[in-house]
C-alpha cells in the first residue's frame, strides 16, 4: 500500500493549483485524473483581469487574491524552469460618451484606481472598430493552462503518483482516520472534478449550475492587435496573426459539443469590432463549474471530514484558484475556518438525509 497524505481526483486548473500548493508546503499528493483532449482548464484562453468589465466594477476580493496567483506563477516558473504567464494591457471598449464618463468617475473610487487608467486610449488601429476608445486595465495577463497542466501531470507522472482513470467512488473506503483506494492511502481525498462533481455521490447535492462556453481561434491577418481586446467578446493574440476569440455563455446545453449557432455568434460579434475577413481554424466547447450564488465550492463533507471538495471556480477560475486553495489547505491542515461564502455549510441543508 502506497501512503500520501492526499489523493487528489481531477488535475484541471483546481486540482493542479491545489496539488502544487501542498507539494510546495511539504505535502505528498497521489493524483487520479482521465485524460480528456478538451476540458474547461485546457480550453480556456487563461486570461486573468481584476475587474468586472460591463460595469466596472472590482472582482469579488480581488485585493486579496492578485498577490497568491502572481506568487503561485512565479513559484510555478520557478519549478519548472518555463515561461507561462505573458502580462497583457487589456483594452475595455467604450461604446459611448456616457461609458467614458463612467470610467473616469469610476477610476476615482479608492478600490479601482489601482486597476484602471483614466486617461482614454484612442484606438490606433485601422482594422479595429472602436469610435470612442479604450479604457485600460492595469494588472491583467494570461496563462497557458494546458502547459501548465501538461508540465505538472509530466512531474507527477515521473515520481509516479499520477493514475489515469475515472475515479471509482464504490472502491473508496473511508475510515476514520484515512481513505483507500485500491493500493493508495491517504488522510485526505479532495475531489476537483469541474463540472463533472454532478456525477459524485458525495456531493451531487451541491447547486452546480454548470454554464457551456465556447470560443473560436480565428486568423486576422495583419491585424497586428497586441492587447487583450474587450467588447461583447474578447480578443486574445497568439501570436503568428491567430486570435482567441469569446466567449458564450449557454445555461441550458449540458453539453462539451461545438455548435453553429456559437460560431455565428462569434462572428457576428467580431464583425463589431475587427473589420479584417476572419479564417476560422479553431472552435472549442467547455462546461464552466459555475454555482447558483456565483461562489466557489470548497469545505469537508457534512459526514466525513476526510471527505473535501474544491470546485466553482466558474468563470474566473485562474484568479481565484490560488487564493482559495491557500485558504482550503489552512482549513485541511490546521482547520481554520472557511470563508463562509466559499464555504459549502451554506448549502448543507440541501442535503438529502
Ligand atoms: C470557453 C471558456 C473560457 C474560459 N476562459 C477563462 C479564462 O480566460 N480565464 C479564467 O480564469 N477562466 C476561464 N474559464 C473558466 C475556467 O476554465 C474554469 O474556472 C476552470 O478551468 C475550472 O477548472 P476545474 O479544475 O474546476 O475543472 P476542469 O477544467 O473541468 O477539470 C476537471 C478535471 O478533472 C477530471 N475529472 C473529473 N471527474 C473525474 C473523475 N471522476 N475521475 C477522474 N478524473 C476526473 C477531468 O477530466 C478534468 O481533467 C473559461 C471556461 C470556458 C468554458
Amino acid at each position: 500500500m502506497k501512503k500520501f497524505d492526499y489523493i487528489i481526483v481531477g488535475q484541471g486548473l483546481a486540482g493542479t493549483v491545489l496539488a502544487f500548493q501542498l507539494k510546495r508546503k511539504g505535502k505528498s499528493v497521489f493524483v487520479i485524473d482521465k485524460h480528456r483532449e478538451s476540458t474547461s482548464s485546457k480550453i480556456a484562453p487563461g486570461a486573468y483581469n481584476p475587474m468586472v468589465l460591463k460595469r466596472f466594477t472590482p472582482c469579488w476580493k480581488v485585493e486579496e487574491q492578485l498577490e497568491p496567483l502572481y506568487d503561485f506563477i512565479k513559484n510555478f516558473e520557478e519549478t519548472f524552469n518555463e515561461s507561462v504567464h505573458t502580462p497583457l494591457k487589456l483594452w475595455r471598449k467604450f461604446y459611448s460618451v456616457q461609458e467614458q464618463n463612467l470610467w473616469l468617475e469610476k477610476s476615482e473610487n479608492d478600490r479601482l484606481t489601482p486597476f484602471m487608467n483614466p486617461s482614454f486610449i484612442a484606438n490606433p488601429y485601422k482594422d479595429i472598430i472602436a469610435d470612442f476608445g479604450f479604457g485600460e486595465v492595469i494588472n491583467s495577463g494570461r496563462v497557458q493552462l494546458s502547459k501548465v497542466i501538461s508540465l505538472f501531470k509530466e512531474q507527477l507522472e515521473n515520481e509516479a503518483c499520477f493514475l489515469n482513470e475515472v475515479f471509482d467512488y464504490n472502491a473508496l473506503e473511508i475510515r476514520s482516520t484515512a481513505v483507500v483506494y485500491k493500493s493508495v492511502s491517504a488522510d485526505k481525498i479532495v475531489f476537483c472534478e469541474g463540472h463533472r462533481l454532478t456525477d459524485n455521490p458525495f456531493f451531487n447535492y451541491l447547486p452546480l449550475m454548470r454554464t457551456k462556453g465556447e470560443l473560436i481561434t480565428v486568423k486576422l491577418k495583419g491585424l497586428q492587435v497586441r492587447e487583450l481586446i474587450k467588447s461583447n467578446i474578447s480578443i486574445l493574440p497568439l501570436g503568428d496573426d491567430l486570435y482567441k476569440v469569446g466567449a458564450t455563455f449557454n445555461w441550458d446545453d449540458k453539453d462539451e459539443v461545438c455548435t453553429v449557432q456559437a460560431k455565428e455568434e462569434l462572428l457576428d460579434k467580431l464583425k463589431e469590432l475587427v473589420s479584417v475577413s476572419p479564417e476560422v481554424v479553431k472552435q472549442e466547447a467547455g462546461l464552466r463549474p459555475t454555482v447558483k450564488d456565483r461562489r466557489a465550492l470548497l469545505g469537508a463533507h457534512p459526514k466525513y471530514d476526510n471527505i473535501i471538495v474544491f470546485n466553482g471556480l466558474g468563470t474566473r477560475g485562474l484568479l481565484i484558484s490560488p487564493y482559495l486553495s491557500l485558504q482550503l489547505i489552512d482549513f485541511m491542515e490546521q482547520g481554520i475556518s472557511l470563508d463562509p461564502e466559499v464555504d459549502i455549510k451554506r448549502y448543507e441543508n440541501e442535503m438529502p438525509c
